[in-house]
């Protein structure tokens, strides 16, 4: 059977809070693009934080949009740091197909005092680990990635887990900025993410070096694979992607992926859209606040109420005791 895949012109059309999934069969790889404005913007708007505690909660809400893309109809994917740094923890939930909601904690002095000091996602963060968890929904099991944070930005660590963890050579680029709109009283912020992987169907070619063998014995020699002349290329075109062009609101994914990959021919797919929305309900809360034992929801009445605050939108739910079961 001979099926017909249609070619065209890459869209001028800019698809805003979209993540464009794309496959360049030429070098094995495949991959995903991530541009979030609006999205990003309305996750950070639920709070107020100070702009490096924003910038750093709009990295880890791109990535985790881009990370948890595959999945498809329904389930669930969270992102979440937990850490010893001034910004001890980062929560990013997908749920499937399009919602996203996240939020940081923080200590605002000790992120002031790193502030200052210039680049400083890493430092904000601190060492701890970075979790990946997806839950599929139905009856399947729920999967957990972990890998160690050690003072480097997210996207690092993210790195780290594809090329340790699950064995993928990949390629992962991230970018956070605020844009200055005319009109508009103060800045909106964006951010952009790219994710190429190479998956030859001879997974031999994905091979790498050896680790250093560390206590062999002298005049061991290393074995050495050199690296894919197609996954060497792949990166060599990641790696001239600007941080202004994941940001730029008037160039689409398809035109960004046209630049990098048009003389070997990219194939894109249908696009997958991203909603800032949160997922909490008064059931949902209350009936949390029920599985806590009475001592402790005893201990919440506050002047005869019990009010709790939902930490990613900001929404309040007050509560009389009887409705708790108290
Ligand atoms: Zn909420």
């Amino acid at each position: 059977m001979n099926i017909q895949i249609p070619e065209r012109r890459p869209s001028d059309q800019v698809e805003d809070d979209a993540v464009q999934a794309f496959q360049v069969d030429a070098l094995d790889v495949r991959g995903r693009v991530a541009r979030i404005g609006p999205a990003v913007d309305q996750v950070l708007a639920n709070h107020d934080y100070p702009a490096p505690v924003a910038r750093l909660l709009a990295g880890a809400t791109v990535l985790a949009v881009l990370l948890g893309s595959t999945l498809k109809q329904m389930g669930r994917f969270t992102l979440q740091t937990q850490t010893d740094g001034p910004v001890d923890m980062l929560v990013v939930d997908i749920t499937a197909p399009d919602r996203v909601r996240a939020y940081a904690r923080f200590n605002a002095e000790r992120v002031a005092a790193v502030s200052e000091t210039g680049n400083v996602s890493g430092a904000l963060v601190g060492h701890g680990h970075l979790a990946m968890t997806i839950e599929p929904g139905g009856d399947q099991n729920r999967y957990q990635g972990i890998v160690t944070l050690e003072g480097e930005p997210l996207e690092a660590a993210a790195h780290r887990y594809f090329v340790q963890s699950e064995q993928i050579p990949t390629r992962l680029k991230l970018a956070v900025g605020e844009e200055i709109r005319a009109g508009e009283p103060k800045p909106s912020w964006r951010a952009g993410a790219l994710l190429v992987q190479f998956l030859p169907h001879d997974s031999a070619r994905a091979a790498k070096s050896d680790l250093d063998p560390g206590d062999a014995p002298a005049g061991h020699r290393h074995h050495r694979v050199a690296e894919d002349d197609a996954w060497v290329e792949a990166q060599s075109l990641v790696d001239t992607v600007e941080d202004h062009e994941l940001l730029d609101p008037k160039l689409s994914s398809e035109q960004l992926l046209w630049r990098l990959f048009n003389e070997r021919g990219v194939r894109v797919f249908r696009s997958q859209p991203v909603t800032a929305q949160c997922t909490c309900s008064r059931e949902r809360v209350a009936s949390v606040l029920k599985r806590f034992p009475e001592s402790d929801r005893a201990e919440m009445v506050d002047d005869g109420r019990v009010v709790v605050t939902c930490e990613f939108c900001g929404r309040r739910y007050p509560f009389e005791p009887a409705e708790i079961g108290l």
